[in-house]
């Protein structure tokens, strides 16, 4: 299955849910919003699903949100079933430490497409060295940094900006404005995930 490249916002109403796949303008412009205002607050309507369609919406929700396409989704989610713990919250934390995240989530850039981007050009280093895999797992104590000159542009700038002034930044994560790092601390508690999902329901799609 190729990877969507098409307008993010059409996942968002197919699914009827905000996805946030656009950064900013998910917060100011966002067209789910306007449905729901126009529609006077009762919000956008959500299909009927038998209980197999109830899981696999859980499912292709998280999916979209991480950008990733099926077999590599559903790999990551063999991992986390082989890890110890709860394998629904694993999966999440793994998720949520991927790299690409990671440079969203320290505000490196206002999308998880943008993030991805921001990797695959090289302009992303894990402890002083480049890596330019959006799928790598960030480890606790990992410093990821985002090349100077690019953390300089207006883009990212404002990117960063705007995520201080919305307060995105998770406290999983410790960022040194003047040397634009973010290092994990920790990994990220259920509540802290940017993964509005309800992971048992996909944990039962996939032991179906
Ligand atoms: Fe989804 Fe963001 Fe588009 Fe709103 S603006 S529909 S949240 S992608």
């Amino acid at each position: 299955m190729s990877r969507y490249t098409g307008p993010s916002c059409k996942k968002c109403r197919k699914l009827s849910a905000k996805l946030f796949l656009k950064g900013a303008k998910c917060y100011s412009n966002c067209v789910m919003d306007k449905l729901a205002s126009v529609k006077k607050g009762r919000g956008p309507r959500k299909p009927k699903l038998s209980e197999y369609g109830v899981r696999l919406y859980e499912k292709q929700k998280a999916r979209i949100i991480s950008g990733m396409t099926e077999t590599p989704f559903a790999n990551l989610f063999t991992k986390a079933t082989k890890a110890t713990g709860q394998t629904g919250e694993q999966f999440l934390k793994y998720l949520e430490t991927r790299l690409d995240n990671i440079v969203k989530r320290a505000g490196f850039a206002s999308s998880l497409r943008s993030a991805r981007q921001l990797v695959l050009h090289g302009h992303i280093k894990v402890n002083d060295k480049v890596v330019n895999v959006p799928s790598y797992q960030v480890k606790i104590g990992d410093k990821v940094a985002i090349d100077a000159k690019l953390a300089a542009g207006v883009v990212v700038k404002q990117g960063m900006e705007e995520t201080e002034k919305r307060g995105l930044r998770p406290s999983f994560l410790e960022y040194d404005s003047s040397k634009n790092t973010a290092t994990l601390l920790r990994w990220p508690d259920r509540g802290e995930s940017s993964y509005p999902v309800n992971d048992q329901l996909i944990v039962e799609h996939y032991s179906k």
